[in-house]
């Protein structure tokens, strides 16, 4: 049995408050702390994963290492904690309801009548409880998606009730999130909107325990005493959370605000040191005082939606601090792109991210964009389906294999450079059947890579069904594109690149999940450091 304590994040008011940065930033302060902590997110829609989900419905989908398909807030986990998650740390209701379902269809309830309580809110709480146990934490966090009073999470706030029963008010807290609106007809911070949704918890039987309020304004002193008094709070347990720029500093806000020692107060913790911030502080600092500005041009086609390459940005905000530069991205739509105007589309970047990527819509500019930072000489990084464009067009142009394709976009192509993977050749379903997770990776030492690694040995992590086609690579090498990073395994290429060419690098793996503040990915690193040079 595990001693851990729950801290439950709930959001009110409105959707997009911000629940994953704040859960994050207490995480961080929890860790600073001494303690071992973990974020969980808890997502109500009926998806198994987000893995099947259109990047402009729900944003990027994020990859763990063990694998899973999952919501983008783990990414922000990862990136505040430095620490990785595991497919234990994204529960949906899709994968509530199948496992109950199976365990039916089993006979595990021989006899009962199966109902979402207790059935659905037991297996709810297991798998809140089995993140703890599996880790041995101290604590976890877990944010309920959603807004409080949505019909769908219902049985997580059914199940949060249960749990502060189950184990007392010590052990399991909730911690609100909500929106003080200020009216600008009347010049004042509205209090009645956050008053609503704390009712609507104890509808469903749960006094929260903190109130963290989101506002444009500093919350005055009225607010703070009418919001505790109205919701049965502290005083001290009301939290303000103004709005910022950089997502990074909202730890060092919600220090001063003490939401760390407050939430260890209520648990009956004492914090076990003082939080050691300089290298995050220094991040901020390199953040906010940058010696000059890179341009890159990022090459997709949901550029509409910035969250559909939430860790690439994350990613680059990571590596700008490091070279202590401010990465300006310009998001230049894949699908615009065409012969006539790429030069006036990418010709004032300093470096080309062609993204990842599924289906031919879009490929057409991102071939172009590829053939372009080859030809000009500009630092490029093509990122999984990036990779595979930067491979089409090298085999086009430079080898002259005319039609040369990958078979996802042309399954007759005369040149299958790129080509579906052995074991995804008799797969139909498509939720969690990608080559998903950490795989390692052996790196050449004459290398751009491994000048950015300083290693040989690799671990990143996948999500594609397409590879190179290994039946092209002396091919490709006598010609200059060669295969440096290789699966040890498998032989499976995961990093090409251009010898001649200041930073040509195309990567079959995803190193925007793995950056993060205090360790910044290596080749975004480089490729900005490269970028910096032209
Ligand atoms: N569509 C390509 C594949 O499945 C690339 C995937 C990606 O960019 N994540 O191999």
């Amino acid at each position: 049995m595990s001693s851990a304590k729950y801290i439950f994040v709930t959001g009110g008011v409105t959707s997009s408050l911000g629940k994953g940065i704040i859960s994050s930033s207490l995480a961080m302060l929890l860790q600073s702390r001494g303690y071992s902590v973990t974020v969980q997110k808890l997502d109500p829609y009926i998806n198994v994963d987000p893995g099947t989900l259109n990047p402009y419905e729900h944003g990027e989908c994020y990859v763990t290492e063990d694998g899973a398909e999952t919501d983008l807030d783990l990414g922000h986990y990862e990136r505040f904690l430095n620490m990785p998650t595991t497919r234990l740390n994204n529960v949906t209701t899709g994968q509530v309801y199948q496992s109950v379902i199976d365990k039916e269809r089993r006979g595990d309830f021989l006899g009962k009548t199966v109902q979402v309580i207790p059935h659905i809110t037991d297996e709810i709480k297991c798998r809140i409880k089995r993140v703890a146990e599996k880790s041995d934490l101290d604590i976890v966090i877990t944010e309920i998606g959603g807004t409080v009073g949505d019909i769908e999470s219902l049985p997580y706030i059914e199940s949060v009730r249960q749990m502060k029963w189950e184990m007392g008010s010590s052990n399991c807290i909730v911690i609100h999130l909500t929106l003080v609106p200020y009216l600008q007809t009347s010049g004042e911070l509205k209090t009645k909107p956050t008053q609503h949704s704390v009712k609507v918890l104890l509808e469903n039987g749960i006094q929260p325990d903190v109130l963290v309020l989101r506002t444009q304004r500093t919350l005055t002193e009225d607010v703070r005493e009418k919001v505790a008094l109205f919701c049965n709070v502290e005083i001290s347990s009301v939290i303000e959370s103004i709005d910022v720029d950089i997502i990074y500093e909202v730890p060092i806000y919600m220090l001063k605000e003490k939401l760390d020692v407050t939430t260890l107060r209520k648990l009956k913790l004492a914090a076990r040191r003082e939080p050691h911030l300089r290298p995050w502080k220094d991040f901020i600092h390199k953040l906010k005082n940058p010696r000059s500005t890179v341009k890159i041009g990022l090459v997709g086609k949901y550029i509409e939606l910035q969250d559909a390459y939430k860790s690439i940005n994350e990613a680059f905000t990571h590596a700008g601090a490091v070279n202590e530069s401010r990465v300006e991205v310009v998001y230049v739509h894949s699908e615009g792109i065409k012969e006539t105007n790429v030069d006036k589309k990418l010709g004032g970047v300093n470096g080309i991210l062609v993204a990842p990527g599924f289906g031919t819509r879009g490929i057409v500019g991102k071939i172009l964009a590829a053939k372009f930072a080859r030809e000009k000489n500009i630092p490029f990084l093509g990122i999984c389906l990036g990779m595979q464009c930067a491979v089409i067009e090298f085999a086009r142009n430079v080898l002259l294999l005319q039609g040369a394709n990958s078979t996802e976009m042309d399954k007759g192509t005369p040149y299958p450079v790129i080509d579906l993977m052995e074991e995804q050749k008799s797969i139909v379903d498509k939720g969690g059947t990608m080559r998903l997770g950490a795989y390692a990776c052996r790196i050449t030492e004459d290398s751009k890579s491994y000048r950015a690694y300083r290693t040989t040995e690799v671990k990143e992590r996948h999500r594609h069904r397409y590879e190179f086609n290994n039946a092209y690579l002396e091919d490709f090498s006598r010609a200059g594109m060669k295969a440096v990073g290789i699966n040890p395994e498998t032989g499976l290429v995961e990093i090409i690149e251009i010898q001649d060419h200041i930073w040509f690098v195309g990567v079959q793996f995803h190193p925007e999940y793995s950056s993060t503040v205090l360790r910044p990915h290596p080749l975004f690193v480089e490729f900005i450091r490269n970028a910096l040079l032209i």
